[in-house]
C-alpha cells in the first residue's frame, strides 16, 4: 500500500522538485500553494501531481484543506513543511507587516499544518514530519531577522516535537538548505547572487533536487531511527 505525502508549497521551486521526487519513491503526493493558480495547473499537467490551495498561514483553511486531501488520498503519512517567504529589510526599517507575515507563514504555518494531523499520525503509530528549514536559521542573516527568526523556530520546534512523537512511531526532522536555484534566490539581485555564489565553497548554487533527495530518505521507513535531526545541505558553506 503506497504512503501518502503532502507538501506545503509543492508546486514551485524546492518543493515542486520534493512532490515529484516523492511522487518517484511511491508516493501518493498532494501539492498545497498559495496562490499562484498558473504554476500549478502547469504542475499538474507535466506531472499528474494534484494540487491544492490554501494559506499554511490560516489554521482553519489548513484543517479544511488536509480534510480534504485525506478523503481523495487517504490518512496524510509524510508531511513536508516546505512552503516560505521572504520579506527582507534591515530591522530597523522592518515593518510589523513584514515580521508579522513571514512569521505567520514560515512558523506559525508549520504549526498549522502538523497539529491537524498529529493526532492521525499518533493513532496509526506512523508519521514523519519533515521541515524546510534554512542555514539562516543556523547562523543568522543580514535583513533577515523576521526569517532567521521564524526559520530558527521552526528548529526548536522539530526538536521538541521529535521526543513527543517517538514512542509512536511518528519522527520530525528538518532539512537547512543553502543557497538553492529558486525563484527565491533568482529574485535577488545578479550582483549580489554573485557575492553569495563566491561565499559558497563548493562555488556553486544548490538544486533543488539536492534537497528533494534528503526529503526522500527521512520519508522513508528506513529512516525510522533518525528524530529530532537537522540536515544542512549547503555546499559547505556552514557547519552545524
Ligand atoms: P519559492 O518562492 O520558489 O516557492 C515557495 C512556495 O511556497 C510556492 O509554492 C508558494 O505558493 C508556497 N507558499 C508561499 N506562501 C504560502 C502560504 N502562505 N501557504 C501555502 N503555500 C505558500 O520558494 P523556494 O522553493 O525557494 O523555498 C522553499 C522553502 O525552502 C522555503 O521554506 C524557503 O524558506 C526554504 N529555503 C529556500 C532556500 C533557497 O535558496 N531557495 C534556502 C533555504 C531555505 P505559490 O506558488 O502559490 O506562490
Amino acid at each position: 500500500m503506497s504512503r501518502t505525502a503532502l507538501v506545503t508549497g509543492g508546486s514551485r521551486g524546492i518543493g515542486a522538485a520534493i512532490s515529484v521526487a516523492l511522487k518517484k519513491a511511491g508516493f501518493n503526493v498532494a501539492a498545497n500553494y498559495a496562490g499562484n493558480d498558473e504554476a500549478a495547473s502547469k504542475f499538474t499537467a507535466e506531472t499528474g501531481i494534484k494540487t491544492y490551495k490554501w494559506s499554511v498561514a490560516d489554521y482553519d483553511a489548513c484543517a479544511d484543506g488536509i480534510a480534504k486531501v485525506e478523503a481523495e488520498l487517504g490518512p496524510v503519512d509524510v508531511l513536508v513543511n516546505n512552503a516560505g517567504i521572504t520579506r527582507d529589510a534591515p530591522f530597523h526599517r522592518m515593518s510589523r507587516e513584514q515580521w508579522m507575515e513571514v512569521i505567520n507563514t514560515n512558523l506559525n504555518g508549520v504549526f498549522n499544518m502538523t497539529h491537524p494531523l498529529w493526532n492521525g499520525m499518533r493513532e496509526r503509530k506512523f508519521g514523519r514530519v519533515i521541515t524546510i528549514s534554512s542555514i539562516n536559521g543556523q547562523k543568522g542573516q543580514f535583513a533577515q531577522a523576521n526569517y532567521s527568526a521564524s526559520k530558527a523556530g521552526d528548529l526548536g520546534f522539530t526538536k521538541a516535537l521529535a521526543q513527543e512523537g517517538a514512542r509512536n512511531g511518528i519522527t520530525v526532522n528538518a532539512i537547512c538548505p543553502g543557497y538553492i536555484a529558486t525563484d527565491m534566490v533568482m529574485a535577488v539581485p545578479e550582483k549580489v547572487r554573485e557575492g553569495i555564489i563566491a561565499q559558497i565553497p563548493v562555488g556553486r548554487l544548490g538544486e533543488a533536487d539536492e534537497i528533494a533527495r534528503c526529503v526522500v530518505f527521512l520519508a522513508s521507513d528506513e529512516a525510522g531511527f533518525i528524530t529530532g535531526s537537522t540536515i544542512s545541505a549547503n555546499g559547505g558553506q556552514y557547519f552545524a
